[in-house]
């Protein structure tokens, strides 16, 4: 089977793609390369896949990438993805998660692929002070990233509706593992704890995510790609609740570092309060739950970012860059 994978530079689309080449499919990648893109996330399987440096957005391009390859699935990670980004420049959000989103749709719709896999997310729900989102809980975004990823989402369902492009969309919980670009929670907080720096937390740090380790999460796609229905929607969580000031006193207990170097900011506008996702129908239907705990996945992760602390630091002078002009200094 071929699978074009949209993304597949990025942080969990790069762990699909390994994933993918050992399991023994045929993979090619569609992938921009914005700052959040790296090849270096694939070179334990480079020359197993084939490389395509496409922009979403470049309508005609996109079209002649699935006329080459005629891939029998898409499965779609390429998106702007992180929410602080989509509140300074939403536009980009815009641009790639709608408008790129709906190229590739069209052109998959256009190369008639046998199945569309969307890569959504649990924020298109909005918030929840108690309970758990089920697939048919009404979206309601919070932030420019939730809303254009909100819109991508229906995007993809009303392809389905509309054109019978067999879409199966997948609504993962809060990702984390190695790999992750710093400027999420987890490795942002291990690369300043490294520095000895300042660890900026949000508000009280009481906000809620449900983690859920990289590998479980790419686990679930391939249980989407193989089992999933055509129409159908598929949240995928882990069940494993923390608040972020808990992951930030789990990585500093690893690392052995002080908790005087956490420093509460000015909290996020709009910060969802707490996510939390029924993902029974994920069980039930595709077969997939997920396999790493949270302590045992975030050793795992602070291990690897220790032992890549290079990796870690290239990325930091363009992240400073970013976090100079937009928060003057303050990041
Ligand atoms: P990421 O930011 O690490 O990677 C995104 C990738 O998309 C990068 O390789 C980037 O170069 C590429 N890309 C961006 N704009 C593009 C464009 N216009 N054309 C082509 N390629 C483009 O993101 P991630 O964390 O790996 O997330 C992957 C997907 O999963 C996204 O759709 C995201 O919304 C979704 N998701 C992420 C999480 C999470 O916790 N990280 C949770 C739920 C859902």
């Amino acid at each position: 089977m071929k699978l074009l994978v949209t993304g597949g530079a990025g942080f969990i689309g790069s762990e699909f793609v390994r994933q993918a080449v050992e399991r023994g499919y045929d993979v090619c990648v569609l992938d921009a390369l914005t700052y959040a893109g790296d090849l270096e996330r694939l070179h334990s399987v480079e020359g197993r896949y084939r490389f395509y440096r496409v922009d979403l957005t470049d309508r005609s391009r996109v079209f002649n990438v699935l006329k080459e390859e005629k891939p029998d699935v898409v499965v779609h990670f390429a998106a702007e993805s992180h929410v602080d980004r989509s509140i300074v420049e939403p536009t980009v959000f815009v641009t790639t998660n709608v408008l790129g989103t709906q190229n590739l749709l069209d052109a998959a719709v256009e190369a008639g692929v046998e199945k569309f896999v969307n890569i959504s997310t649990d924020e298109v729900y909005g918030e929840i002070a108690q309970g758990r989102f089920t697939e048919e809980s009404p979206l309601n975004p919070s932030s420019p990233y939730s809303a254009s990823k909100a819109a991508a989402d229906m995007l993809g369902r009303a392809y389905h509706r509309t054109f019978g492009l067999p879409v199966v969309t997948v609504r993962p919980s809060n990702n984390y593992g190695p790999w992750q670009y710093p400027e999420k929670l987890i490795p942002v907080v291990v690369l300043k704890a490294l520095l000895n720096e300042p660890i900026p937390v949000y508000g009280d740090g009481s906000n809620v995510r449900e983690w859920l380790f990289v590998s479980d999460c790419a686990r679930a796609v391939f249980a989407a790609v193989e089992k999933g229905e055509p129409g159908r929607v598929y949240n995928v969580g882990s069940s494993q609740e923390k608040r972020n000031i808990e992951v930030v006193k789990a990585i500093l207990s690893i690392l052995g570092k002080p908790e005087s170097l956490i420093t509460f900011v000015k909290d996020r506008p709009g910060h969802d309060y707490r996510y939390a996702l029924d993902w029974e129908r994920a069980r039930r239907e595709l077969g997939w739950e997920p396999a790493v705990k949270f302590e045992e996945g975030i050793e795992r992760t602070v291990k690897w970012l220790v032992e890549n602390r290079d990796w870690l630091e290239r990325k930091l002078s363009e992240l400073r860059s970013f976090w100079n002009r937009v928060y003057g200094g303050n990041g």
